[in-house]
């Protein structure tokens, strides 16, 4: 008997019949299986941090298997990560959590996203997205039974929210208000007022607000990140979601975690259990070292992407068509490339084929960015310039 069944009997469930992988990851892989052939391509697609995890924290990870810590571990995060993780949410964000039943550690702040939206959405939910926004929140939300309700924000007026632009969008089955800022793929920082207003619009139709700070730590001109939580008000109806990932150049140790109101986090924490047991233990020993070592490789780390945020966007808005303001946060350029007649999907296509530059077109991060490219500017200094040289000439 064959060990293949016949695509008609194991058919693929409803749910995942129309989901698309994730077209950032996508872009990678395709830019990797190009370079594996030869092709000398650069990869502007996918975010991740172009530096080494800092040494002190792979010490640490290494001190934990050889001491043997290489068991399950509690599901919720060892007590002391969740310990650190208190400590850190106190000290950067003046948040108030108890660490025994106010967190999760989750492989990845997309892990704490995905149980949170399997905990919180189902059929009848909507959940309100602001666009444009990260590739997963869309494909999370539907894989849940749920509705993703687009906000569409303007490049025009730098995508500014308003509390009157979320009352329009508010439907009876809006349950949740999904936050990013630092904003991927925008790079978009909330301002105070902001920051207000969505506090202010939350309260009264009762939503519950996921808020994503993973770029937290990466911001320029001397901006100030705003923990949603640490509003007056918002701690009893905000998740916080974060991670090792980007402010530790840790990506590949798949280490974040969801804070948050006990009885929230207890019902995320049953998703976990079944799906994920625990985080990986020696990773967790790294993830103590990153919060409570030195902070010193985060501000440099920033400097050199504030130098390439400035060599990017500065050398694409030379090129005739392209417009790229500088981001005020995050690690990625979105350049309008509207004046060169192109969608975003054919523009990336004709770079990766032509120029040889791989990046993710603005249409992945909804319609509200349809005339607009991401370049991920954590890449080293000599492959952005090349890149940008490379679009001028296929221009
Ligand atoms: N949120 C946003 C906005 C992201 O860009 C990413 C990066 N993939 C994540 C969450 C998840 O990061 P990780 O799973 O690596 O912690
Ligand atoms: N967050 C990164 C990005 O947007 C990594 C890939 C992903 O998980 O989507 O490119």
């Amino acid at each position: 008997m064959s060990s293949l069944m016949p695509a008609a009997i194991i058919g693929a469930s409803q749910r995942v019949k129309n989901l698309a992988p994730s077209p950032t990851v996508a872009v990678s892989e395709r830019a990797r299986q190009m370079k594996s052939e030869g092709v000398d391509v650069i990869d502007l697609g996918g975010g991740d941090p172009d530096f080494k995890t800092p040494d002190h924290i792979c010490t640490a990870l290494n001190q934990a298997l050889a001491a043997g810590e290489t068991h399950y571990v509690a599901t919720a995060g060892t007590a002391a990560l969740r310990e650190s993780i208190a400590r850190k949410l106190l000290r950067d964000n003046r948040l108030s959590i108890n660490p025994a039943s106010e967190v999760l550690v989750t492989p990845g702040a997309k892990a704490a996203l995905f149980q949170a939206m399997l905990a919180f959405v189902e059929p009848g939910v909507d959940v309100m997205v602001l666009e444009p926004a990260w590739v997963s929140y869309r494909p999370m939300i539907e894989i849940a039974g749920g509705r993703p309700v687009a906000v569409a924000l303007s490049p025009k007026n730098n995508y500014q929210i308003t509390r009157h632009l979320l009352e329009f969008s508010l439907t009876p089955q809006t349950r949740i208000l999904l936050v990013n800022s630092p904003n991927n793929p925008t790079g978009r920082v909330l301002t105070v007022e902001e920051a207000q207003q969505v506090a202010a619009f939350a309260v009264e139709p009762q939503l519950l607000v996921f808020s994503d700070e993973i770029y937290e730590k990466i911001l320029y001109d001397r901006r100030h990140h705003i923990c949603l939580a640490a509003l007056p008000g918002m701690a009893s109806r905000t998740l916080t979601f974060n991670g090792f990932s980007k402010s530790y150049a840790m990506t590949g140790w798949r280490l974040g975690y969801v804070a948050g109101p006990a009885d929230l986090i207890k019902q995320i924490t049953k998703i976990h259990t079944h799906s994920t047991t625990c985080v990986t233990s020696f990773a967790q020993a790294g993830g103590v070292a990153a919060l409570e070592g030195p902070q010193d490789f985060v501000g440099e780390m920033v400097a050199h992407w504030d130098r390439r945020r400035q060599a990017i966007c500065g050398g694409l808005s030379k090129i005739k068509g392209i417009r790229c303001p500088l981001p005020e946060g995050a690690f990625y350029a979105m350049a309008d490339i509207e004046d060169t007649g192109f969608d975003s999907t054919t523009f990336a296509e004709k770079l990766l084929q032509e120029a040889r530059v791989a990046v993710t077109p603005g249409i992945a991060f909804g319609r509200a960015s349809a005339h607009q490219i991401r370049l991920s500017f954590a890449t080293r200094d000599e492959d952005l310039q090349k890149a940008v040289e490379r679009i001028g000439h296929c221009l």
